[in-house]
């Protein structure tokens, strides 16, 4: 499963899963933001690169998106906006807007492909003062997992390294011991994973100083996100593995709203997708709980 829940390992009441994690924690929508996409946009956690590329390859690729809009132009947006301005008021017009958009099935589906844009993630743990995860072979397989990216004609390409610390000392001077470790964290990172060999990809680090009677991801210190934006590396040109893509994508049901999760099934490994994150109470069509 995800690299998230080998947090595990390190004692940590962690109930999230990585996609979970990389929505919640990690921002995803500031994250994708970076990646080029400030509005709509679908975005795929997990997916296996076997069906995204259409080659006969192992692994996933842990986040890839692509813009996502509506069938009208600006001009009509506006007006959309007005009208809803009428009716609720400034304060909820423009979630309205998009609300009523999306149930009057204005969502371009499949969404244009010409633009895809991708993040690997990986996940460390400090315990015992050791920075566990962090070796060489690591940084070989990241770098790896990058160029398969950038060779295959990714727009934009980020990757982000999130880091959690164990609790230790008492639990009143918890926070600052959490805050000490991270500053640890900061300078071992700065060792381990430099990127200046895949120039223009995105690096984005968040560190999670745990307490003790929390998780890592809503209890402790935070620090993150961005270290370096991620550039364009080619322009948007139609590719071979575009169509492929579309058309898996195709056969999902259009989304109601113009930003939205997709998940492959552990079992079955089919595609579905979900607006929100978490994904409590979704369900595959094998019925696998996703
Ligand atoms: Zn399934």
């Amino acid at each position: 499963m995800g690299t998230m829940t080998k947090f595990v390992e390190a004692s940590i009441s962690l109930s999230l899963a990585k996609i979970e994690s990389l929505g919640r924690f990690a921002n995803g929508p500031k994250m994708l933001e970076y990646l080029g996409l400030p509005d709509g946009w679908w975005c795929g956690l997990e997916l296996s690169r076997a069906k995204i590329f259409g080659e006969e390859v192992s692994g996933d690729v842990d986040l890839i998106a692509g813009p996502m809009v509506y069938d009208f132009d600006q001009g009509e947006w506006i007006d959309r906006i007005s009208a809803a301005v009428e009716t609720h008021g400034d304060r909820n017009a423009i979630a309205m807007a998009h609300m009523r958009a999306g149930q009057e099935g204005r969502v371009v589906w499949p969404p244009p492909i010409e633009s895809v844009v991708a993040c690997e993630a990986k996940a460390s743990y400090l315990k015992n003062g050791v920075l566990k995860r962090t070796h060489v072979a690591e940084r070989h397989e990241i770098l790896g997992q990058l160029k398969y990216l950038r060779e295959h004609g990714v727009n934009r390409l980020g990757f982000v390294h999130l880091v959690s610390t164990v609790p230790i000392g008492e639990s009143g001077d918890a926070w600052l011991s959490a805050e000490t470790q991270l500053q640890f964290v900061e300078g071992e990172l700065r060792e381990v994973l430099r990127l200046d060999d895949l120039p223009g990809v995105g690096l984005f680090r968040g560190y999670m100083g745990a307490v003790p009677g929390g998780t890592e991801d809503v209890a402790g210190v935070h620090w993150g996100m961005i270290q370096a934006a991620p550039e364009l590396l080619c322009p948007a040109t139609p590719l071979s593995w575009h169509d492929d893509l579309g058309a898996r994508l195709a056969r999902l049901p259009r989304p109601s709203e113009l930003r939205t999760y997709i998940f492959e099934c552990p079992d079955c490994g089919e595609w579905t997708h979900a607006p929100i994150l978490p994904l409590l109470g979704f369900h595959c069509r094998c019925g696998r709980a996703l």
